[in-house]
């Protein structure tokens, strides 16, 4: 019979020490049995689903019972979700009545669908909010927003406040993104799982066999952005810079991405940039294949995200655990995951990322030495332990 097995806090010893793994272990006996109820939209795809995935698990492994759902939507209600997400990053949105009535019923149908008895309800991002308004509240209601709500969109944030007021508190990814509401807000940067098939060491020759699989030659140092087809993580930008790098040094640059079932957005993205494409361009799907994922993070001379708007970056967080620098948006969270100049670099403009792709392509020993700290920034600040303890320390407050 096999053997299946989750992650357990023990595990992360040699990461964190015995020190840190005992104190979270004991804050977990506290509070073992907890009943907790996370809901989001899609359950692949996203940071979120990612790091609800692996959150959950690790919460049961020290005996609380924590559940997973996704809410269930119409094609019409995810395309209107992604506009609120849209404006909630700083885009227009006609917030026409009949988008709000599409959103609200699919939401108070989920709420039929979905009984509660739980200690505490953890509501991710915009898509389920109205969630609150359906059930007698018996427990702490969270609402974990992962967007970078640095610019909101003032009539989305005005009709949304009317939910988020209701909860008791609000976890927000930086403190740039604070705003008035009635709950108390509190600062969680999100975090990775250094154990899953994405994210554990490779060796050579799987590395080797996952890119041949795709056909991604390895006769040039490779730039890599992996990102979902979305506008905020600026696509167009990446290629533009890659071109104008490519005029003063070799390379090839690497497109990965791929489509979560509540963003409509993706295939129209995808297929405008496949005009893009050339023997230097490759730009790929790979439905989610999280072997090629780590494959490129860990293969690639420099590691992309280019994001305009961002909550925080897992890719960065990601890539950079591998040891490989990043380049980012000099927004959101990334701001706070990379030092600029020193794990990595921060850029807000086409030409000043194409300058630094000729740099570190260019300086070999940068690279290591980037790579080096990138991971150990990951090591103490960005794994999933860090994460589950301010849970727990959340839980015990409320
Ligand atoms: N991802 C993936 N395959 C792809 C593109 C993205 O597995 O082709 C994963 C990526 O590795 C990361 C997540 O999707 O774990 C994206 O999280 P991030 O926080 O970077 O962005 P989000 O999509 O949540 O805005």
């Amino acid at each position: 019979m096999a053997h299946y097995r989750i992650t357990q806090i023990d595990d992360y010893e040699p990461l964190i020490g015995q020190e840190t793994v005992e104190r979270i272990r004991q804050k977990a006996a506290k509070l073992k049995g907890l009943r907790v109820a996370n809901f989001n939209s899609t359950y692949y795809g996203s940071g979120v689903a990612e790091t609800i995935s692996s959150l959950t698990l690790l919460m049961n492994s020290l005996g609380l019972r924590t559940e997973w759902r996704v809410i269930q939507g119409t094609a019409d209600f995810f395309s209107i979700t992604k506009k609120m997400h849209n404006a909630l990053q700083g885009a227009k949105i006609n917030l026409s009545s009949i988008k709000k009535e599409i959103f609200e019923q699919v939401i108070y149908e989920n709420s039929v669908r979905n009984f509660l008895e739980h200690d505490f309800v953890i509501v991710h991002d915009p898509q389920p909010l109205p969630l609150i308004d359906h059930y007698k509240k018996k427990c702490p209601w969270i609402w974990r927003c992962h967007l970078d709500l640095s610019r909101p969109n003032a009539e989305t944030w005005k009709y949304l406040r009317r939910w988020i007021d209701q909860y008791d508190a609000v976890i927000l990814s930086c403190k740039e993104f604070a705003h008035e509401m009635n709950p108390p807000q509190r600062v969680m940067m999100p975090a990775i799982d250094p154990f899953t098939i994405k994210n554990r060491e490779l060796s050579d020759q799987e590395i080797n066999e996952r890119l041949a699989h795709y056909e991604i030659p390895s006769d040039l140092p490779l730039v890599v952005q992996i990102s979902r087809f979305d506008p905020w993580k600026d696509p167009n930008g990446v290629v533009e810079a890659f071109k104008l790098a490519r005029k003063k040094i070799e390379a090839r640059l690497v497109l990965l991405g791929n489509f979560a079932t509540d963003d409509p957005e993706g295939e129209d993205i995808f297929n405008s940039l496949r005009a893009c494409r050339d023997e230097r361009i490759l730009i790929l799907t790979s439905g989610d294949d999280t072997a090629l994922v780590n494959a490129l993070q860990t293969r690639a001379a420099v590691v992309m995200q280019k994001s305009l708007r961002e909550g925080f970056g897992l890719t960065v967080a990601e890539a950079m655990w591998k040891g490989t620098p990043v380049i980012g948006g000099n927004e959101g969270g990334i701001r706070y995951q990379i030092k600029n100049g020193v794990n990595g670099f921060l850029v807000s403009s086409v030409a000043e990322a194409a300058q630094r792709i000729v740099e570190l392509l260019s300086d070999k020993n940068l690279r290591d030495e980037m790579g080096r700290k990138a991971r150990e920034t990951v090591r103490r600040s960005f794994l999933l332990t860090r994460y589950l303890e301010q849970h727990l320390d959340l839980f015990d407050a409320l």
